[in-house]
């Protein structure tokens, strides 16, 4: 299971700051050396905050752009995402039954 499977599943429900103690449970054995560096610690946080927002349907502020994706239709994503695609960042979501922002 991805990080990102796995925080879709345990911490979809979450609209909170993300935890030391979240981060420590996804990361498993990559705790330890992320920990100790606060740029990983920070970049990881970030990452799995966004993922949350994403299952909960919530736009991410770095999301400004508007893209087509062949499957959720026009969605929200970063700017420079390729668009039109196949693979945005809404369709693992999509797949879960997640809501999808902006979709059609
Ligand atoms: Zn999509």
């Amino acid at each position: 299971m991805s990080l990102l499977e796995k925080a879709l599943e345990k911490y979809a429900h979450h609209e909170s700051e993300v935890s030391d103690q979240e981060l420590r449970e996804v990361l498993e054995d990559d705790w330890d050396e992320v920990s100790n560096d606060p740029a990983q610690l920070e970049a990881a946080r970030y990452s799995l905050r966004t993922i949350r927002q994403i299952a909960a349907g919530q736009v991410p502020e770095s999301y400004t752009a508007t893209i087509e994706c062949h499957h959720c239709g026009k969605v929200p994503a970063w700017p420079g995402y390729p668009t039109p695609t196949n693979n945005c960042p809404w369709c693992l979501g999509r797949v879960a039954g997640r809501p999808i922002p902006g979709a059609s």
